[in-house]
C-alpha cells in the first residue's frame, strides 16, 4: 500500500488538543493492524524545546535517539508505544538551520534562497524522508500553532504543495472549537467557519472537521457547519470533553474516524480495531475505589505540564493496581523542617522531581531526610536522585558541605559532579547526556527486581553525574550503586535496601511508561505505597 499522510491543524485557539487528536487517530489506525508514525512541527525559532523553560514549554520529552521533543510527543508514545525519533519532531529553526548549511555550502547553485521554495521544499522532505523508509503505512503530522498565525504559514503552504503531490494519499483534518455562550445559551459556530476560510484562503480544503467542544452538538448544527465549509456532514466530527484523554480515540471511533481516514484515502482494508486492552485499561481506570496518595516534591507545582510524564506515568501504575491516583504537588520552595510533618505526613508514597538549577533544592533535601527517616516509599528521577545523594552525603556520612557542582562549583565534597567530556562544553543546547543508555542492575535489587531483567535501556537527559570517587563510602554506610552503565560505569541507579523503597534513577523512567505498557519501576513503586498504605491502616 502506499503511504497515507494526513495532516492535522488547528483553528480558533491553541490548546484543543491536536495532540490528543493526532494520538487517537494514532491509536484507530494501529489498531486496525496499519504501520503509523507521528511526527510535530513546532512552529518555532528555538532548534528545539530543550532550551525551553518549563514555564514556556511544559515538559521537555525525551526521544530513543536522545533528541530533545516537545511534551506532544510524549502523548503519541503513551498512546501508540511507538517509539520516536529526532525525525517526528521537526522546529522551524532546524528548518532553517538545515537550509542555511545548504547555502552556507554552496547548495543552492547561486540562487536566491526563499521562503518559498527552499524553506517549503525543506518541510515537505521532512515529512517524505518518514514515508520513503517504507516503514509505515500512514504517516500522521500535526501542525503546531493555529491556522493563520505568521509563524505556521510556512507550514501550511508545505502541505499544501504536498496535497497537490500526493492527490488521495494526502489527508487534512482540521481542528476547531466550538464555544457555548451561556447567556445566549447557544452553541456558536462562527469562529469554525472564519477559521476553515481562512484555512481555504491559503489553498487548502479540509477532509474532516473535529468540533471541540464542552456540550453536545446537534445534528442540525453539524450539517451546517458541513455546508458552510464544503465538507461531507459524517466527516464533521464532535469531540466533547471525556473525563479522560484516553477516551477520545472511542469517541473518535463511534463517529467512524478511522473507517472515514481508510476510504478517503483509499488505504487497503483492515479488520475493524481491536481496543480489548485499551478497554480493561479504561474500565480499571473508572472503576478504581481505592486511592493512593503520591506526593511530588517539585518546583514547577503551578504548572502541572512541567511533570506530564511522571504524572501520567504514576496513573498508569495506580491504575495497573486498581487504584485510584491522588497526586499531590509540593512546592519545593515551601518545605522546611517544621512544615515537614504536615507537607508529608499522609503520603503512602513520594517522588522527588528532576530539574535544573538552585532554586527549591533545599526543600527537595528536607522532604528526603523526612522521608529517608520515616521510612516511606521515595523514588528519585534524575536530579532528585542526585538530591537524594547529596542528602546521604550530608546526613549519613556527615559530608555537611556536600553538593553537586551545578549548585556549588566549589564544593569540597563534589559528590554529583559534571563528566569529564561535559567540561568542555559550552553550549547549552542539545549538549546533555542524551537518550537511551544501557543499565546493568544488580541481581536482586529493587530494580532488577521490578524489570525482571538484568539490564535495560533508559533515557537519559542531564549533564552531571554520581562521583564514583565517593562510592565506597556510600556503599559502606547503606546506600548502594544497584544499577550501572557497563561501558563508562557511570552510576545509574541508587537505592537504600535496609528502606521499603528508596531509589533513585539517574536516567527518567517515566519516558518510556505508556498506557498499556506501565514502566515496571513505576509499578514496583506503586506497590510499595500501597503496601506501605495497608501497613498504615493495619497500625491504627
Ligand atoms: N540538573 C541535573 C543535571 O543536569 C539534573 C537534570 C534533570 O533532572 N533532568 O544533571
Amino acid at each position: 500500500m502506499e503511504t497515507k499522510y494526513i495532516f492535522v491543524t488547528g483553528g480558533v485557539v491553541s490548546s484543543l488538543g491536536k495532540g490528543i487528536i493526532s494520538s487517537s487517530i494514532a491509536r484507530l489506525l494501529l489498531s486496525r493492524g496499519y504501520r503509523v508514525t507521528i511526527q510535530k512541527f513546532d512552529p518555532y525559532i528555538n532548534i528545539d524545546p530543550g532550551t525551553l523553560n518549563p514555564y514556556e514549554h511544559g515538559e521537555c520529552y525525551v526521544t530513543v535517539d536522545g533528541h530533545e521533543a516537545d511534551l506532544d510527543l510524549g502523548h503519541y508514545e503513551r498512546f501508540t508505544d511507538i517509539h520516536t525519533t529526532r525525525a517526528n519532531n521537526v522546529t522551524t529553526g532546524r528548518i532553517y538551520q538545515s537550509v542555511i548549511n545548504k547555502e552556507r555550502r554552496g547548495d543552492y547553485l547561486g540562487k536566491t534562497v526563499q521562503i518559498i521554495p527552499h524553506i517549503t521544499d525543506e518541510i515537505k522532505r521532512n515529512v517524505k524522508s518518514l514515508g520513503l523508509t517504507g516503514e509505515y503505512d500512514f504517516i500522521i503530522t500535526e501542525i503546531g500553532g493555529t491556522v493563520g498565525d505568521i509563524e505556521s504559514t510556512p507550514f501550511i503552504e508545505a502541505v499544501r504543495q504536498l496535497k497537490w503531490e500526493l492527490g488521495r494519499n494526502a489527508l487534512f483534518v482540521h481542528l476547531t472549537y466550538v464555544p457555548y455562550l451561556k447567556a445566549a445559551k447557544e452553541l456558536k459556530t462562527k469562529p469554525t467557519q472564519h477559521s476553515v476560510k481562512q484555512l481555504q484562503s491559503m489553498g487548502i480544503q479540509p477532509d474532516i472537521l473535529v468540533l471541540r467542544t464542552e456540550k453536545e452538538l446537534p445534528a442540525s448544527m453539524r450539517r451546517k457547519v458541513a455546508q458552510f465549509c464544503n465538507v461531507a456532514p459524517e466527516a464533521v466530527v464532535e469531540s466533547l470533553d471525556q473525563p479522560t484523554i484516553y477516551q477520545v480515540p472511542l469517541r473518535m471511533h463511534e463517529q467512524h474516524l478511522d473507517e472515514m481516514i481508510v476510504a478517503m484515502t483509499g488505504a487497503d482494508a483492515s479488520p475493524a480495531p481491536d481496543f480489548a486492552a485499551w478497554n480493561t485499561f479504561l474500565r480499571k481506570l473508572s472503576e478504581a475505589k481505592d486511592h493512593v496518595r503520591i506526593g511530588l516534591v517539585g518546583k514547577y507545582v503551578e504548572l502541572q505540564d512541567a511533570y506530564k510524564s511522571i504524572s501520567e506515568a504514576l496513573m498508569q501504575a495506580a491504575t495497573a493496581l486498581d487504584r485510584r491516583l491522588d497526586l499531590v504537588y509540593i512546592h519545593s520552595e515551601k518545605l522546611n523542617d517544621s512544615n515537614a510533618e504536615e507537607l508529608l505526613g499522609d503520603l503512602d508514597g513520594a517522588i522527588i522531581a528532576p530539574g535544573f538549577g538552585q532554586r527549591g533544592i533545599e526543600g527537595k533535601f528536607v522532604a528526603l531526610k523526612w522521608l529517608r527517616e520515616h521510612d516511606v516509599p521515595t523514588f528519585g528521577i534524575c536530579l532528585g536522585m542526585q538530591c537524594m545523594v547529596i542528602e546521604f552525603a550530608r546526613d549519613v556520612l556527615g559530608l555537611e558541605s556536600a553538593n553537586s557542582t551545578e549548585m556549588e562549583p566549589n564544593t569540597p565534597h563534589n559528590v554529583i559532579d559534571l563528566m569529564e567530556d561535559q567540561k568542555s562544553v559550552h553550549d547549552k543546547g542539545g549538549t546533555m547526556r542524551l537518550g537511551a543508555y544501557r543499565c546493568a542492575l544488580k541481581e536482586g535489587s529493587t530494580p532488577a527486581r521490578a524489570y525482571g531483567r538484568s539490564e535495560v535501556m533508559e533515557r537519559h537527559r542531564h549533564r552531571f553525574e554520581f562521583n564514583s570517587d565517593y562510592l565506597d563510602r556510600f556503599e559502606a554506610a547503606g546506600m548502594e550503586c544497584v544499577g550501572h552503565n557497563p561501558e563508562t560505569k557511570l552510576v545509574e541507579v541508587v537505592e537504600i535496601p535496609g528502606k521499603r523503597w528508596f531509589v533513585g534513577t539517574q536516567y527518567h523512567p517515566e519516558y518510556q511508561s505508556t498506557v498499556l505498557n506501565p514502566n515496571p519501576l513505576f509499578i514496583s513503586f506503586m506497590k510499595a505505597a500501597l503496601d506501605y498504605s495497608e501497613s498504615k491502616k493495619s497500625v491504627r
